[in-house]
């Protein structure tokens, strides 16, 4: 028998008699037990494996777009809101657009992955959100993904810098985003990323009177614009070096909300300006409009409009990528003292609890709480400061309280705030019946 007629092995699967004329035609051969599989049956397990998965994706698709109908009845707008009342006392006007955005973001979630049939386009609802430094931002914005139960990430924009500069790439803020959600790709894609400054990264045009020219901050912008409207993403480990052959992780950004946020120092006067020009037919009584007893600031600020933030040196791609304008107000006295005594969290709240578990009961006089507030505002920190404000008060007393299981009233006054006088410590018969 000459040695090239060509070999012939059954398929183990198909059991067929195939003729061998080179490795393709039985792909799968192992001659020693004589198992193969044969290219025709190969060729099936390939398409059944391919068909399959698309209907695998199919139906994960199907069961997400079910968990959000879920989250959408659970997380209407009224039911966020009243959820950040327990926490954010006042910017009763951001809790509400913030709620509104949170809603739609999901109904455009839930949009595409369903129904895109006649080719309507939802657009993203990415926030700009603008208020003074410590008027509760990143507080609201915390509280807001703690009840969606999405992972949360903040990034300093200001530490961004365009590729190939020193400093942490864009793509930072969706890794940093990643690894709140415990490295849950999935998760991730759905989750909030807030870039804290984004004032900072403003341009800076002669408009805004800066000394030094500065074009890397319009790069900055530039280099987040396709982030903002939805891209894949990619970027390495954190530690990783970052070079050509490093693994790398990709995330598509296209159902993740973006806000971001600043205290936009000056706007005020950029708005006050524009109110001016257009008012100058009607008279300039109309710029400050509405409640004289509001502080001017907040009057302005409601008003704010894209141009505002062009002339503030924001590039005008990203305003159109950032169509939800939400603005908070200053904090004055009043409402600093509620932040201390009211939210859920709420300082005063917290200590109270503490001490009432070693049998004591914590009073802090009015006069006290308004010192506290006053001194926040001094330092000019908003909420910010409050908690600190009061810890340095209380470190005494939470040491000192332990010492002994005596059923005692615990005094805080202005003097304990102001001159640092010692909080007055009584017994009593039992904080009950006190
Ligand atoms: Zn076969």
């Amino acid at each position: 028998m000459p040695n090239n007629t060509p070999m012939q092995h059954a398929c183990s699967f198909c059991k067929r008699m195939v003729t061998i004329h080179n490795q393709y035609d039985m792909p799968i051969y192992d001659p020693q037990s004589g198992f193969a599989i044969c290219r025709s049956c190969i060729k099936d397990i390939y398409h059944f494996i391919e068909e399959h998965e698309d209907e695998q994706e199919i139906e994960h698709k199907k069961e997400f777009a079910d968990t959000l109908d879920d989250t959408l009845h659970k997380n209407r707008p009224h039911l966020i809101k009243q959820y950040l009342d327990e926490y954010i006392i006042n910017q009763e006007h951001a809790k509400k657009i913030l709620s509104v955005a949170v809603y739609n973001h999901y109904k455009r979630m839930k949009y595409g992955y369903t129904n895109n049939e006649d080719g309507t386009e939802i657009e993203k609802s990415n926030v700009i959100m603008i208020g003074p430094s410590g008027c509760g931002k990143t507080a609201l914005l915390q509280h807001l993904s703690t009840l969606l139960d999405i992972p949360f990430a903040v990034t300093d924009a200001s530490s961004l810098t365009e590729a190939g500069f020193v400093g942490a790439d864009v793509e930072v803020a969706v890794r940093n985003l990643y690894y709140a959600a415990n490295k849950d790709i999935e998760k991730t894609e759905h989750g909030i990323i807030y870039l804290d400054e984004f004032d900072k990264i403003a341009r800076k045009s002669g408009e805004n009177n800066s000394i030094t020219a500065d074009p890397g901050h319009e790069g900055v912008q530039q280099a987040l614009l396709k982030m903002l409207e939805g891209s894949e993403v990619e970027f390495t480990a954190r530690g990783q070096r970052k070079h050509p052959e490093a693994p790398t992780i990709k995330v598509d950004t296209r159902n993740i909300l973006f806000i971001v946020g600043g205290a936009f120092v000056g706007i005020d006067k950029v708005i006050e300006s524009r109110l001016k020009k257009s008012d100058a037919n009607i008279g300039f009584g109309a710029v400050v409009k509405g409640k004289q007893d509001k502080p001017k600031y907040d009057e302005l600020i409601h008003q704010v409009n894209p141009e505002d933030l062009m002339k503030y040196g924001i590039i005008p791609e990203i305003i159109g990528r950032l169509p939800i304008i939400c603005t908070l107000e200053t904090l004055d006295e009043d409402a600093l003292l509620r932040i201390l005594t009211e939210p859920k969290n709420a300082p005063v709240r917290q200590y109270e609890k503490l001490l009432a578990m070693d049998n004591v009961e914590l009073k802090f006089d009015e006069a006290a709480l308004r010192a506290v507030a006053k001194k926040a505002i001094d330092r000019k920190t908003g909420a910010r400061s409050l908690k600190g404000i009061i810890e340095d008060t209380m470190l005494d007393v939470m040491f000192d309280i332990p010492k002994s299981d005596e059923p005692r009233r615990v005094t805080i006054t202005e003097d304990c705030i102001t001159k640092g006088a010692r909080p007055a410590i009584e017994n009593i018969v039992s904080p009950a019946s006190a």
